[in-house]
């Protein structure tokens, strides 16, 4: 049985408990590596090696960090297959998806290395008596809690830039998926990251993530998961009033207009279903159609999504929990009435029926109460609600508590633009715009705040100082 330790000062270390958790191939439902069960004094240990190996880091020039995250790139395509397989173990994702994963995740360490030697503070012009300017200042040891939709590229979307402005990190993967973090660690630290400036403890929420965000000397706290963990992370930062970013869900709409290029605005919405199972929190899953097209739309969709195939074109649900929990919404939305126009169930057959496979599936016309329409899902479901003309759909598009994401297809630009700047979302493509590592991303109302990719991330990650010196 293949086990993984902590990552801690540069090595690996065992749980102080002698416990490991297990996990499982959602796939296929086999046991699979068992995790280190950390606790708090695994937390004390890694938070004490990140402060010790801070400041140091911190004063090193830019372009010396910045190499370093050129190296941690460069190692982390190097090891691509081996991280991608580390991964497929205990997510069951479908070889595309581990890829563009992993390669993303490398680019996260290279946009930021290039940042890194291209944007620091700035001078204020106070007349010829000063001499004024800012400095991005590292907040010291930072802590990441990640969640096991995108174990890598999450965790890497926020290490990089937190290193990148000199910051230690201790990290703390989800207790489902922690081992392609914690061969990161160590790919980071044979590529010439000084010990102790990136430290991972597996184990759960309650025993490593509680300990770790209360933890006195953790400055700042970034957080990818749950709405209900996000509110008490939120409750023990305000606590000791340090900053905390939350990247929380999402019940993002797609507006169609009749005047859309159906062709495209269709494969966009079925691609939502697909993209890792509809494990997303960004996943455009509320499909709002003009109602002239929405049967024509409704229909297409789901015949595309229908000849999608479990584990070739999308993986499982990563967890059992999650997998209850979509065939739960499945049950309440039957106990509603509501009938899927495809989809609704798990399989009952053939290899699917062995792993968490949920059978992609789209609800037409839901009423915009139900809880279908509300809540966020998190698996290969859409549903969808007709709209007559443009006001409606705003309004239905701002009908949720989240505000992560959205998209609008138009054949008419300036509506699409329109809408994009009167929803209420942090990221809206128009059109099939692309968003990508340079393009800020983080959420409004309930989605959470803070904000992750682009320059925004590196503000995140740094505090702001201003000095100034009387010239006379
Ligand atoms: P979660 O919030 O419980 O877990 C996310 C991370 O937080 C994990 O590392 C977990 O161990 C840790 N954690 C849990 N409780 C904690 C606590 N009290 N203190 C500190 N850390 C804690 O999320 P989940 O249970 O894995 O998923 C539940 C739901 O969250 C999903 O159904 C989905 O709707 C949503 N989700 C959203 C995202 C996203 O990217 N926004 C990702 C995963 C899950």
């Amino acid at each position: 049985m293949t086990r993984h330790d902590h990552w801690i000062g540069g090595k690996t270390v065992r749980p102080a408990s002698g416990a490991y958790l297990p996990t499982v191939d959602p796939a296929t439902r086999a046991p699979g590596a068992e995790v280190a069960a950390g606790s708090a004094s695994d937390v004390d240990l890694a938070v004490a090696a990140a402060s010790a190996a801070q400041p140091r880091w911190a004063r090193l020039p830019a372009a010396e960090r910045s190499a370093v995250l050129h190296r941690i790139a460069d190692a982390v395509e190097a090891h691509a297959d081996e991280l991608a397989e580390l991964e497929r173990e205990c997510t069951g994702k479908v070889p595309a998806q581990l890829r563009m994963e992993v390669e993303s995740s490398a680019a996260y360490f290279r946009y930021y290395a290039g940042i890194l030697r291209a944007h620091s503070g700035r001078t204020i012009d106070l007349g010829d008596g000063n001499h004024t300017y800012t400095r991005l200042e590292p907040y010291g040891v930072v802590a990441v809690i990640t969640p096991w939709n995108l174990p890598l590229n999450q965790a890497c979307r926020a290490l990089a830039p937190a290193l990148a402005v000199g910051n230690a990190v201790v990290a703390k993967p989800s207790e489902f998926t922690s081992a392609s973090t914690l061969l990161l660690a160590r790919l980071a630290t044979e590529a010439g990251l000084p010990d102790g400036l990136l430290n991972v403890v597996a184990g759960t929420g309650r025993a490593v993530g509680t300990p770790l965000a209360a933890h006195p000397a953790v400055r700042r706290i970034a957080f990818t998961g749950s709405v209900a963990t996000g509110r008490q992370l939120a409750a023990i930062a305000a606590d000791r009033l340090i900053p905390v970013t939350l990247e929380l869900g999402g019940k993002s709409p797609v507006v169609v207009f009749a005047d859309a290029e159906l062709d495209r605005a269709v494969a966009a919405a079925a691609g939502a279903v697909a993209a890792n199972a509809g494990q997303v929190c960004s996943a455009t899953t509320r499909l709002l159609v003009e109602a002239s097209v929405h049967d024509e739309v409704v229909e297409r969709v789901s015949e595309s999504v229908t000849r999608l195939e479990p584990g070739v074109h999308f993986g499982p649900m990563v967890t059992e929990a999650q997998y209850r929990k979509v065939l739960g919404h499945f049950a309440d939305a039957a106990a509603e009435g509501l009938v899927p126009a495809t989809g609704g169930a798990a399989y009952e057959d053939g290899p699917a029926a062995r792993g968490f496979y949920v059978r992609p599936t789209v609800y037409a016309g839901v009423p915009r109460w139900a809880r279908l329409a509300r809540e966020e899902v998190f698996g290969p479901v859409l549903v969808t609600m007709p709209f007559a003309d443009e006001d409606q759909a705003l309004a239905l598009a701002n009908d949720t508590d989240y505000g992560l994401a959205a998209a609008v297809w138009s054949g008419d630009v300036a509506r699409g633009l329109r809408l994009a700047e009167r929803i209420d979302a942090g990221q809206v493509a128009v059109n099939g715009g692309a968003l990508t590592i340079e393009t800020p991303f983080g959420g409004f109302k309930q989605s959470g705040h803070g904000r992750e990719k682009g320059i925004e991330a590196l503000h995140e990650y740094a505090q702001t100082k201003t000095v100034s010196l009387a010239l006379r």
